[in-house]
C-alpha cells in the first residue's frame, strides 16, 4: 500500500488519494517517550504521515528533519467553548496559539473535530487548506472522498476511522474491511492509544491520568487482545498477527 501525507491531496485529481492511506496522528495526552515510540515506526518502514500537533516538544526537530512526515494542528475549542481563555479569548488567539508552534501547518483536526463555518473561514484566511473535522465510520457503509468547503478554498478531508471511537464502537479489527473501501482511506490514531496497544476505551480511562509516567504506561499495555497497536502493524506490514 502507499502511504500519503493529506497536505497531498488534490481534490480535482483522484489519483493522489484514492487506494492510498492516510495516517493521521492526533497527539494530545502523549509524552515524549510515547510519540518518540510511533515517530520509530513511522521512521523504521519510511512511512508518509500527518501529525497534528498539540503541544511544543522537543520531538518537533526529528519530526521536521523528516521530510515524509507532515505537521498539522490540533487546535482545542473545548476552552474557549467552556469560557476559559487559557488557550485566547476567541476563535483567532486559539488558532494563532497552535500556529506558532507549528507555523508551516496547512492541515488541521480539531480537538473534538470541533467545526463551524466561522472556524473554516477563519483557517482558510490564516493559510490553511485542509480541514479533517469530518468523521463518517466505515460501518455507515458510505464512501467518502475529499471535496471542497462552501468557501471554495477549503479541502474538507473526511475520516472512516479513529482509534477511540472504534473502541467504543467496538468494530471490526480486519485490516481488510476497511482496505477494501473504494473511499479515501484516512485513519485517525493517537499515539498513546498505539502505545498501550488499547482495545476497551474505558481501560484507556483508567490510566489516562498516568500519561507522563512511561513506566505506569508500560505496565497496562494489553498483551492479550487485539488492539490499537495491532491494527496499526496490519496496516504496515499487511499481516494481522
Ligand atoms: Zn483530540
Amino acid at each position: 500500500m502507499i502511504f500519503e501525507n493529506i497536505k497531498n491531496i488534490n481534490v480535482d485529481e483522484p489519483a493522489t488519494w484514492k487506494g492510498k492511506i492516510f495516517l493521521t496522528f492526533d497527539v494530545e495526552w502523549c509524552s515524549d517517550e510515547v510519540l518518540s515510540s510511533v515517530l520509530d515506526i513511522l521512521e523504521k518502514y519510511s512511512l508518509r504521515a500527518t501529525l497534528f500537533v498539540t503541544h511544543e516538544t522537543e520531538l518537533l526537530p526529528r519530526m521536521r528533519a523528516n521530510e515524509n512526515l507532515e505537521l498539522g494542528i490540533h487546535p482545542n475549542f473545548n476552552f474557549l467553548l467552556d469560557g476559559d481563555s487559557r488557550q485566547g479569548g476567541n476563535v483567532l488567539e486559539v488558532v494563532e496559539y497552535y500556529s506558532e508552534i507549528v507555523p508551516e501547518a496547512i492541515s488541521f483536526r480539531s480537538h473534538s473535530l470541533t467545526q463551524s463555518s466561522k472556524i473554516s473561514t477563519l483557517m482558510t484566511e490564516k493559510g490553511f487548506l485542509y480541514e479533517c473535522n469530518n468523521y463518517v465510520p466505515s460501518s455507515s457503509g458510505i464512501e467518502l472522498s475529499p471535496y471542497r468547503h462552501a468557501n471554495g478554498e477549503m479541502i474538507r478531508v473526511p475520516h472512516f476511522w479513529e482509534d477511540d471511537l472504534h473502541c467504543l464502537n467496538k468494530e471490526s479489527w480486519d485490516t481488510d474491511l476497511y482496505l477494501a473501501n473504494q473511499g479515501i482511506k484516512v485513519f485517525d490514531f493517537h499515539p498513546i492509544l498505539v502505545f498501550l496497544n488499547c482495545m476497551d476505551i474505558n481501560e484507556f480511562e483508567t490510566v489516562k491520568h498516568h500519561s507522563n509516567n512511561i513506566e505506569a504506561l508500560r505496565q497496562n499495555i494489553n498483551t492479550e487482545r487485539f488492539g490499537v497497536g495491532d491494527f496499526l502493524s496490519a496496516l504496515i506490514t499487511g499481516k494481522m498477527s
